[in-house]
């Protein structure tokens, strides 16, 4: 692992979006999960008998490419944590796929996932409670070699310092421990033990989301910068659209357990198709007053409804100002509406297609037309 790299993010903006020329999504995708469901549950009684059914995930599709990033996001309780907990498989599914690199992982046992573990990494969202505060950053970072009985060239000690190098921080914190560093630091320690196996696909759940506002830049720059150098392959999730898009290439939204709509970053964010999308887009904040102005904002009425009891059809409707009828009976399948770009809405916005077609499309659906 090079240790040649400057502090990774060390700046504290972030980097225009499309300022990093990506590989194309070609060939096969690194990861692919196909309709996948987790439905939890709810036992009532002595007898503990099922009384009902939380379908927390349910029937989610998308693919990720080597080297590409794919932000998840929607509000809390829609079911992006449990999906990426699905995809890490520290969450059996209920049905549905999971393909890493062709291969069907869905129902691989513990055993057999051990040796992908060094493939596929998580980075947690709390920095303060991910790392134990009883072990020193060495040996904090160095587990997962000991863990996988993995013998580096000149040592685990001079592996664990290349990897201190490479996020940022200096070799000489080896013999620290946790509560001596900033959470920004802290989540570098995190990113840094998460690097240790050369993982090929990184699942980040709401990476920067603990961290103060003036750090965010700094740690998704250096996710930025890693990504660049070790060819990584991240599924971030996330509540804070500023973060996804400058770090997404695709971004796939997700509502009561549902991927509403998926596509392109900058086509997502310059022309969102599903109401709920654009609504969620007019509430992020804008740096320009100017620009501000002449932005319409639109206040959704109503919590979003319990995952126990969602709205029959389009689980939207409650909350959707363009609803009708048909939207209170017919689930609007997901469908390519133009290149690339899926939603899942009877009355899409920004498209030229009309309902008809939207029906007519339906018919022939597919999961992620990537
Ligand atoms: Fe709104 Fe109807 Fe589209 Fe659902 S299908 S998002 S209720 S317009």
């Amino acid at each position: 692992m090079s240790t040649s790299q400057s502090p990774a993010g060390a700046e504290g903006t972030v980097a225009a979006p499309g300022a990093n020329a990506k590989p194309a999504r070609t060939g096969e995708p690194l990861l692919e999960v196909t309709d996948l469901r987790k439905h939890f549950p709810v036992t009532a009684g002595l007898l503990r008998r099922q009384v009902a059914t939380v379908k927390a995930v349910d029937g989610v599709s998308f693919s990720v490419h080597k080297g590409q990033t794919l932000g998840l996001v929607g509000e809390s309780g829609c079911g992006k944590t449990t999906t990426g907990r699905m995809i890490m498989k520290l969450l059996d599914s209920t049905s549905g796929k999971i393909a890493f690199e062709g291969h069907d992982i869905t129902r691989y046992s513990q055993a057999r996932m051990r040796p992908l573990r060094r493939d596929i990494q998580m980075i947690f969202q709390d920095p303060y409670s991910s790392l134990n505060p009883r072990k020193t950053v060495g040996a904090i970072v160095g587990a997962p070699f000991r863990l996988q009985n993995i013998q580096t060239e000149n040592g685990v000690k001079k592996a664990v310092q290349e990897l201190l190098e490479l996020v940022g921080l200096s070799p000489e914190h080896y013999n620290r421990y946790p509560h001596e560093f900033s959470g920004g630091q802290r989540q570098r320690i995190g990113i840094a033990r998460t690097l240790a196996l050369k993982p090929k696909l990184i699942v980040a759940d709401e990476p920067v989301s603990a961290l103060d506002v003036s750090v965010q830049a700094q740690v998704v720059n250096l996710l930025e910068d890693l990504q660049d150098e070790l060819d990584l392959t991240y599924v971030v999730i996330a509540h804070d659209l500023s973060v996804v898009r400058h770090i997404s290439d695709r971004v796939a939204v997700m509502y009561l357990g549902k991927l509403v709509e998926i596509a392109d970053r900058d086509d997502l964010y310059e022309r969102p198709m599903h109401p709920y999308t654009k609504a969620l887009l007019s509430a992020v904040p804008i740096p320009d007053p100017a620009q501000r102005d002449n932005r319409e904002r639109i206040r959704l009425q109503g919590d979003v409804p319990s995952p126990l009891d969602p709205p029959p059809a389009c689980r939207f409707h409650t909350r959707c100002w363009k609803a009708q009828d048909i939207c209170k009976q017919v689930e609007p399948p997901l469908v390519e509406l133009s290149p690339g770009h899926m939603a899942a809405c009877h009355f899409p916005e920004n498209t030229t297609v009309s309902e008809t077609d939207v029906v007519a499309k339906a018919a022939v659906v597919s999961p992620e037309a990537d």
